[in-house]
């Protein structure tokens, strides 16, 4: 009921007739520069340059972009991922843009536009070295992870938005499929590197321990409600520029288990360093490129480990692990212990999603442009091979990775 998509044309007047983003822009609206860059598998995505400032406006359409009609999908989803930011955003400034404006009948939310930045996915193809965005992507990560869990939060407030964030059904169904249930099954949506691949995803698909250790992770995924997770953390979600990091596309926003978020993103660094031999004729690959993709997995974790730690020490003030109970020296130590025991899970959790996501980046429907951008099939499918040798120990032998150095060392031996 009144929704319509937006072109470039229909955008200019609406963006005219709201005070706040006309003056964010500045000037006359004849002077805006509108382009649609939508790039990723759902949304139209509108960048405005203004004289002044700019804007992203994000809009929901009622079908997957890149099926078409034939896939509808619900329109809320632009409601989540801007509550994400309403959510999360007061814990996470400078790491997210700032979201400006939400209209629930057109289904659109605007953010502040990105400037100079580049997604963080084609600079990584493009051999482009980021010092800080595996931090501050850990650093979102763990943020996010406390401060909107019941270690920070009274458990009333986190009830209410756990309820609210459990309603996003149509993106959390593609999430249980696409990663936790398709890759086993033969669907016309899945597709991988073909001949050359047909007989190691038989062999997958024939493995029932691994199809339950993927199911036990599904599982984790859809009960074990933590935290506010951003649900779609890959290298194409996070914005960059060479002194800024941000995080985008909370479309996926739930509930769920942090190693989810962090085991995303470890996987799609994995698979940026498992396609580097596709390309090896690159200025990159001389100079070390592949060492540093995969040093940055590390840099990552820990990071996230030792915010994620601090930060529920300085903040325990939630429902869970109440500090008045641990306020004498044997409490400090305990509760010392219980981080770290808790940590020690995530890297359980992170080290089995890892493995989960590159089986479905490979074998499933939405694959990644690192390996896709390998022209030559023979040589695409031994980095595909390569990846899901380490993907399968990490589903199958989680224990044999005692801390993340020995994934480094076990990614390096089979690339
Ligand atoms: P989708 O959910 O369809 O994947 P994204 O939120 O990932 O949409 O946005 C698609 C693309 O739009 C991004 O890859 C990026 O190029 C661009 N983009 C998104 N948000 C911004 C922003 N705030 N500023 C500049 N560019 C953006
Ligand atoms: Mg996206
Ligand atoms: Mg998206
Ligand atoms: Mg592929």
């Amino acid at each position: 009921e009144g929704y319509r998509a937006f072109t470039p044309d229909s955008l200019r007047p609406w963006l005219a007739s709201l005070p706040a983003l006309a003056a964010r822009l500045g000037g006359s609206p004849q002077q805006w520069q509108i382009s649609e860059v939508g790039d990723g598998n759902l949304n139209l995505v509108f960048l405005v340059d203004g004289t002044d400032g700019g804007v992203c406006v994000k809009q929901s359409l009622p079908y997957v972009r890149v099926v078409g009609e034939s896939w509808p999908m619900p329109l809320e989803r632009a409601w989540f991922e801007y509550q994400h930011a309403v959510v999360a955003g007061p814990h996470l400034a400078g790491l997210i843009p700032a979201p400006l404006h939400y209209d629930a009948t057109l289904f659109a939310s605007v953010v502040a536009l990105l400037r100079p930045h580049r997604v963080l996915r084609g600079e990584l193809l493009a051999g482009q070295r980021y010092p800080q965005a595996a931090s501050a992507v850990a650093e979102f990560v763990a943020r996010s992870a406390v401060h909107t869990s019941p270690l920070a939060q009274p458990l009333e407030a986190v009830a209410g938005q756990v309820a609210g964030f459990a309603a996003n059904l149509a993106l959390t169904r593609v999430t249980a499929e696409l990663v936790f249930a398709d890759p086993f099954e033969a669907l016309p949506r899945n597709r991988w590197t073909s001949p050359q691949l047909d007989d190691t995803v038989a062999a997958l698909r024939a493995n029932a321990p691994l199809r339950a250790a993927v199911a036990e992770l599904g599982h984790r995924f859809l009960t074990r409600r933590e935290a506010l997770l951003h649900g779609d953390l890959h290298t194409g979600s996070v914005m960059v520029s060479a002194d800024d990091t941000r995080v985008i596309d909370a479309e996926f926003a739930l509930y769920g288990p942090v190693g989810f978020d962090t085991g995303v993103f470890v996987a799609n660094l994995l698979m940026a360093y498992f396609a580097q031999p596709g390309y090896s004729d690159s200025d990159a690959a001389h100079s070390g490129y592949a060492d540093w993709l995969l040093e940055q997995v590390a840099v990552f974790w820990q990071h996230f480990a030792r915010r994620y730690d601090a930060l529920w020490a300085a903040h325990a003030s939630g429902d869970a692990w109440p500090q008045r109970l641990f306020a004498d020296a044997d409490g400090q130590a305990a509760f010392a212990a219980g981080r770290a025991r808790r940590l020690a899970d995530i890297y359980q959790d992170t080290l089995g999603f890892a493995g989960a996501e590159i089986v479905r980046r490979i074998t499933g429907f939405a694959h990644n442009a690192d390996f896709e951008r390998i022209a030559d099939p023979a040589l695409r499918a031994r980095c595909e091979q390569a990846a899901l040798a380490l993907a399968s120990e990490l589903l199958l032998q989680p224990q044999a990775f005692g801390h993340i150095g020995a994934v480094l060392a076990r990614a390096q031996a089979q690339a």
